[in-house]
């Protein structure tokens, strides 16, 4: 008796777990096919034992499915003078930027405030309710009236792109609303519906210019691809095809900030999915869920975090993307980005499609060339190249310091940084083109400065800090003036370096000794970098006398080049005249210029070639106290675009050919 009433209860249990499942699967809001499909595992699953892995697997995946944000969307807010003013008050600087950005947002505003619009004439409630929940889910604007003279009379104040009647309504029916729309307003179609479906009503119906004419009761899902056939007939299909901003720029540029401002001044939720790493096409797609413990990818797993179907995602440092392991994630994410695609996205986890049309992406790079080219394509790159030093302090005084000190819980008596110190903190325990460090380093002073408040049990006085404080809280200076402090020497070159954290400074030295003609590299270079010395040595070699090289047997020496910093990688032709610059120093011993710093491509007949990253190559010398660059010519346009006070800290040469440069770099 007792073990009869044991199982009864398992299969109460079971009938209520089936029931609940069931009823979360009709809550959900699921599209309709795959409401029947979650329906019909429903089914099975009430046919099979629940102690079986089966079992579990599909109870699982159902509730996953229904857990999903189906339809549910945060309204876009479309105010164009918003954005300027989250952007402003979060983001010091970046003119240019902010202007692309709304620019971006003024497009998309337009596009999304152009959304299609539909009326809805029945004098049923339910049927006005049910449809304007349908089709507002899909993204349309839908308007819902119960009178045909209401809708005559709206119709004269505001267009619509398409109509839905009921045929039988009091007074004025479906068929003279169809007859005053198609002459009056021949580009709204109209389709009809109604409950006494007859062969001649619908033939009529549709002799007079009606798109289509339904039955009810309706299926929802026939509603809406009869609305959707209608528009992209019409050519009036909402467009998505907007392109895909992607900010550029070494770390802590404020990239990543900048796209949380754009969430904000849109009113759309923001996640962030770090991409660095990720080798697993199932990554992004998902495992199929005959695999153990299968998890669906990173992109519907945000979604059902954030609640949302309309969220802003921000892939981020995309250029990091792996593709060693399984499958091929940039295709997976090309999927994902594809407007034609991304409206039925199938993870593998989930088997069912989800509509990611309504999402807004945004990418982040550090490299812009380590972007897989397919992904690039559908980008619209904005870079953003780090910041002068007098940017640094405004930034740190307006929007850092006052955070941390808040995040410190200083607000009460809020300590004061002076001028001074804030400049030893940029230019002594810092070196990056972006501002996370000088965060994190205003961060912890803050910090000791509550333990000290905390401690002295004085909570009243704010406490000033001046350069000389700095030490105390930060310990030794961390970053010394490479050039101030360095001797000019022979055989050794400054040069400039473009790397995913900004500018850097090289430097390039060259000896040579007794031997058999060999070139020795070293310093981890690339291949590039080391075709570019040898094009260097091969240009010296057969150019002796334009260069006043005295007579060298290079044949009985053998010269090394070697680039200190050896643990990390470099590469890249841009280095070429600086290491020509070392050489003609060491075939002439003449003693080359600390403080001027090079960077340039050189061809075997001596022509200067154009390299990329000059803005942050000159922030990099500027800081590091260097007095004069020289830039092929070809780079001209490059660097009279950027701002004057940048310019003004340094001197700078352009050159088409290395004999013009030897005498700057050379005493
Ligand atoms: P990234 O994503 O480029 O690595 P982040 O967006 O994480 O950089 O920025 C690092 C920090 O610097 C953030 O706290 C950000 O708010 C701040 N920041 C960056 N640029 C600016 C700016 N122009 N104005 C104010 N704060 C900035």
């Amino acid at each position: 008796m007792k073990s009869l009433f044991k199982k009864n209860t398992a299969i109460d249990q079971e009938y209520h777990e089936i029931k609940a499942l069931k009823q979360s699967v009709l809550n959900a809001g699921m599209t309709e096919p795959t409401r029947d499909i979650a329906l019909k595992e429903v089914d099975r699953l009430s046919k099979i034992s629940p102690s079986s892995t089966e079992y579990t697997i599909g109870l699982n995946h159902i509730e996953y499915l229904a857990s999903l944000p189906w339809g549910i969307r945060t309204d876009d807010k479309l105010d164009i003078e918003w954005a300027q003013k989250v952007l402003d008050t979060e983001h010091a600087g970046l003119h240019e930027v902010k202007e692309r950005i709304l620019e971006f947002l003024a497009v998309r505003i337009l596009k999304l405030s152009g959304r299609h619009s539909i009326l809805v004439i029945d004098d049923e409630e339910t049927t006005c309710k049910n449809l304007k929940y349908t089709l507002n889910k899909e993204g349309y604007q839908v308007e819902t009236l119960s009178s045909g003279e209401e809708a005559l009379s709206l119709l004269e104040q505001r267009h619509f792109d398409i109509v839905i009647t009921d045929l039988k309504m009091k007074q004025i029916d479906g068929l003279t609303i169809l007859n005053h729309i198609k002459s009056n307003y021949p580009s709204t179609e109209v389709i009809i519906i109604t409950g006494y479906a007859t062969v001649d009503t619908a033939v009529d119906a549709l002799t007079k210019g009606s798109y289509q004419f339904l039955a009810k009761p309706l299926k929802l899902e026939t509603i809406r691809s009869t609305v959707k056939k209608a528009l992209s007939q019409n050519r009036l299909a909402l467009d998505n095809s907007t392109t895909i901003l992607c900010f550029s720029g070494p770390p802590g540029t404020g990239k990543t900030s900048l796209g949380r401002a754009i969430a904000k001044s849109l009113n759309r939720k923001f996640i962030r999915i770090s991409l660095a790493g990720i080798k697993d096409e199932a990554d992004i797609r998902g495992h199929r869920r005959s695999y153990t413990g299968a998890l669906p990818g990173r992109i519907i797993q945000e979604i059902r975090r954030c609640e949302s179907q309309n969220p802003l995602i921000m892939l981020d440092e995309i250029d990091k993307l792996g593709n060693e392991f399984k499958g091929d994630p940039a295709a997976a994410l090309l999927e994902v980005l594809d407007p034609e695609q991304n409206r039925s996205f199938i993870d593998h986890y989930l088997d069912v499609p989800f509509d990611l049309s309504d999402v807004m992406f945004i990418a982040t790079a550090n490299i812009i060339s380590a972007i897989p080219a397919p992904l690039l394509d559908r980008f619209e790159v904005i870079h953003l190249s780090g910041y002068t030093h007098q940017e640094k302090r405004h930034i740190a005084f307006n929007h850092m310091i006052p955070k941390a000190v808040k995040e410190s819980g200083l607000t009460k008596s809020p300590p004061v940084f002076s001028e001074q110190a804030l400049d030893v903190i940029i230019k002594n325990h810092t070196r990056e083109a972006g501002l996370r460090d000088l965060e994190r380093k205003i961060a912890a002073v803050c910090r000791k400065i509550s333990l000290k408040m905390v401690r002295n049990n004085d909570t009243s006085q704010p406490i000033t800090i001046l350069p000389d404080h700095i030490s105390d809280y930060l310990g030794p200076k961390k970053y010394f003036s490479e050039v101030a402090q360095a001797k000019n020497r022979i055989g050794l070159s400054t040069g400039l370096a473009w790397t995913q954290t900004g500018g850097e400074i090289i430097f390039i030295e060259a000896t040579a000794m007794e031997g058999r003609g060999q070139l020795i590299l070293t310093g981890s270079l690339g291949e590039v970098m080391k075709e570019s010395a040898q094009a260097a040595l091969s240009y010296i070699r057969s150019h002796t006398d334009s260069l006043n090289l005295p007579d060298t047997r290079f044949d009985k020496k053998d010269i090394h080049i070697h680039v200190p910093a050896g643990a990390i990688q470099k590469d890249g032709p841009s280095a070429g005249i600086t290491i020509a610059a070392a050489l003609v120093s060491l075939f002439t011993r003449r003693v080359c210029r600390r403080d001027v710093a090079l960077s340039g491509e050189l061809t075997l007949s001596g022509r200067i070639l154009p390299v990329g990253g000059i803005k942050e190559k000159i922030l990099a010398a500027s800081e590091a106290g260097i007095s004069t660059l020289i830039f092929p010519e070809k780079n001209l346009g490059d660097i009279q675009v950027i701002n004057d006070s940048i310019l003004s800290q340094v001197n700078i040469i352009t050159a088409n050919d290395l004999s013009d440069i030897i005498d700057h770099v050379l005493l």
